[in-house]
């Protein structure tokens, strides 16, 4: 049989995945026929997505809150963090609106969120039959806080901020959302499946740390540099995970929590093996570099005068005619478009200066 040409990266400027690290391949294989899903038996890999937990959380800005090991003992609390590696971030945001969900007890719950979210949370509603509410963002496509907060009500489980959309990786007043969740009595979600990884060397409000957010979803297997599948679902408290756990009668473990039943240990092992070769240094090195590439690039679109958003995160959005989007396309680049219209450029880590040397030559030879 004739074996396909494996993906490469070198026109691919529309993707939130990336080239994962030598380290996080190499584990991946090694840990390829273990489930995670049932650790009494997959002892090694169920302690490496503890240890995995264990790193989200600390970018994730729990561990400030971590208590230490005799604090553990006097007070029988363990944690947080509390979570597990999804496969995805789909994944995390359907189970933290299931968690959320399961632990209100609204007769018609709703979950309240800025249009910027990502489609899995259409997904989490329509298969959990509760009612996703979206409300406008800002001129500058961030939430906007009196709209959130005039749309929350008595059936809220869930306020949602993201932190790096999709489309113009912005961050959301994150302390703001989680004041707003609160008062009504609900509870606030971060996404931060695709900034999660970035955040930490900004000066954004984003985290655990930074205000009382109760979940957040951050995904190795984007900026982290793991192999897909690895997502990341965290929870402040233990209930967040109690309340997605069923029982499992025929597996040696007790109960499981994820929504997939058996799941690859290869997702686990990559993302501790990537996190602990990255972590924080890697992930600072990148975010520099990448944050300075896109605002080289940004200015040299504004220099042949498209028009460009601002850049918070490294996503350049830029508006190009169609006629230049299809001949590009058809030189091999992978582009996608935004809601309104727009072309996203992604500066993840496969990205180089080259690369975007030769995207903007090809632009030129467009004109
Ligand atoms: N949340 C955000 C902010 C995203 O950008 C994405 C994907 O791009 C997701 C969630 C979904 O992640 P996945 O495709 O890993 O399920």
């Amino acid at each position: 049989m004739q074996r396909a040409a494996p993906q490469t990266f070198d026109r691919v400027l529309s993707s939130m995945c990336t080239e994962p690290h030598p380290a996080a391949r190499e584990a991946a294989e090694r840990f390829l026929a273990t489930n995670p899903g049932d650790p009494a038996t997959y002892a090694e890999v169920g302690e490496l997505e503890t240890r995995t937990v264990t790193m989200l959380g600390e970018l994730a800005g729990l561990g400030s809150d971590r208590p230490n090991e005799a604090e553990v003992r006097a007070t029988a609390r363990d944690g947080p963090p509390h979570g597990y590696v999804t496969s995805g971030g789909t994944e995390a945001n359907i189970q933290a609106v299931r968690s959320a969900r399961n632990r209100g007890d609204a007769a018609e719950p709703n979950v309240v969120a800025p249009e910027s979210v990502h489609f899995s949370f259409t997904k989490a509603a329509e298969v959990l039959g509760v009612e996703l509410r979206t409300v406008p963002t800002d001129a500058d496509h961030r939430a906007d806080v009196d709209a959130v907060a005039a749309a929350v009500d008595e059936g809220t489980v869930l306020v949602v901020g993201v932190a790096g959309s999709t489309e113009y990786g912005r961050v959301d007043p994150i302390p703001e959302l989680a004041e707003i969740a609160h008062e009504t009595g609900a509870y606030c979600h971060v996404d931060a499946a695709w900034g999660g990884f970035l955040l930490p060397f900004t000066d954004h409000e984003w985290h655990f740390g930074h205000a009382p957010i109760d979940s957040m979803t951050i995904d190795p297997h984007k900026c982290g540099r793991a192999v897909i599948p690895a997502g990341g679902l965290l929870f402040r408290e233990r209930a967040g995970m109690d309340a997605l756990a069923v029982d499992t009668p025929y597996l040696e473990s007790a109960s499981q929590a994820s929504l997939t039943g058996t799941r690859s240990g290869a997702g686990v092992a990559g993302a501790a093996a990537a996190m602990e070769a990255l972590w924080p240094d890697g992930y600072r090195r990148e975010y520099e570099r990448a944050d300075g590439l896109a605002g080289w690039f940004a200015g040299e679109l504004r220099e042949r005068g498209f028009d460009v958003a601002d850049v918070e995160l490294p996503i350049v959005v830029v508006d190009l005619s169609a006629r230049a989007f299809d001949a590009l396309r058809d030189r091999g680049w992978r582009l996608s478009r935004t809601e309104s219209g727009l072309v996203r450029i992604v500066v993840m880590p496969h990205v180089t200066r080259e690369m975007l040397r030769e995207f903007l030559a090809d632009l030129d030879g467009t004109r």
